[in-house]
């Protein structure tokens, strides 16, 4: 069952450049759709500003999109700070990168995890008490450090602390922007192990956003592959990492660190992604893409459906045929 869908979702920003200056509308997110199922994890990558942060808001209401629509459980969106989208809050969680900026440091852990127990009018003080302590044991700390202050935990601790929090009004929907970023390596595989196992255990659907490839193939049902705030390429993880189709995701599949030789030759992608005020004409890729032909730069590619099922916006993807390497 879908739990989320948008469709055709852009988000448009005005800026102005100088006292004098134009003013100029950068599409953060351009025309995207995309399903969230019940209890299965959508991964959503790409580079740096390429929207995806974007995407995840948009999913929770906490913006608005300027065109398309957003619907939980087949019913729009409500607007921010609405009693309705108060209400719809505690079925839907964020998990940030940074734990500790989303902690208040002032509260002890079992306090920030009973915060939205309280926020909501979830149960009696003991009634609470129980969960939260249920909550700890569920993200595996320890009864001890229920008392500690956000500081006073490793960087991995605050993340399960989160997590605890996230999990307090037993979400049908976790959005998990960059979770495990900002660890190191070894823990970032205890705490992905551990999101993956509540997920199912719960039967919660989860958005895992990263620009890190490696970790969103372990943990996604099917992944979007976005750049420059438009989906590229979308569908089931193996098909999508063993063999890509759209020369962005070529790229970054190319790029993740593996043992022994490589099924895919490195592909190392000249220049930055573009400004997304200054947004190339045609395929927004055509200026870095190694295999751009003259109609990129003027026709925009739509996304097409291959003859496996996935999604590919290029040119040159034929739903038949794939590209040469
Ligand atoms: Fe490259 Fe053209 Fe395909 Fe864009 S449409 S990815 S520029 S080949």
């Amino acid at each position: 069952m879908s739990l989320l869908t948008l469709t055709d979702v852009a988000r448009a920003y005005t800026t102005r450049r100088g006292l004098l200056g134009r003013s100029t509308e950068v599409r953060a997110v351009d025309s995207i759709s995309l399903n969230v199922t019940a209890g299965r994890t959508l991964g959503v990558v790409g580079e740096s500003g390429c929207g995806k942060s974007t995407t995840g808001r948009l999913m929770l209401g906490l913006e608005r999109p300027s065109e398309g629509s957003v619907l939980f459980e087949e019913q729009p969106m409500p607007a921010p700070g609405t009693t309705e989208w108060r209400a719809l809050r505690k079925r839907m969680q964020l998990v940030f990168q940074d734990p500790l900026g989303a902690m208040d440091r002032r509260l002890t852990i079992a306090q920030q995890v009973e915060e939205p127990l309280i926020i909501h009018g979830i149960g009696t003080a003991s009634e609470r008490a129980e969960r939260v302590a249920a909550l700890l044991v569920d993200v595996g700390l320890r009864a001890d450090q229920a008392a500690r202050h956000p500081h006073e935990l490793s960087g991995g601790q605050r993340q399960r602390a989160v997590l605890a929090r996230a999990l307090a009004t037993d979400p049908a929907l976790l959005v998990c922007d960059e979770p495990v970023s900002a660890l190191d390596v070894s823990i970032q595989a205890q705490v992905v192990n551990m999101l993956t196992d509540l997920q199912a255990a719960r039967g919660i659907a989860m958005v895992f956003i990263s620009h890190d490839l490696k970790v969103v193939r372990q943990v996604s049902h099917s992944v979007a592959v976005m750049y420059l705030g438009r989906i590229v390429e979308q569908g089931d993880p193996e098909a999508l990492f063993a063999d890509p189709v759209h020369p962005y995701t070529r790229a970054l599949v190319s790029a993740i660190p593996v043992p022994g030789p490589r099924r895919i030759p490195r592909i190392v992608l000249t220049g930055d992604p573009p400004n997304p005020a200054d947004r190339p004409t045609g395929c927004a890729f055509h200026p870095r893409c190694p295999v751009a032909v003259a109609r990129c730069a003027v026709e925009i590619p739509q996304l097409r459906t291959m003859d496996d099922g996935r999604d590919v916006a290029c040119h040159l993807a034929e739903p038949q045929a794939r590209m040469a390497a």
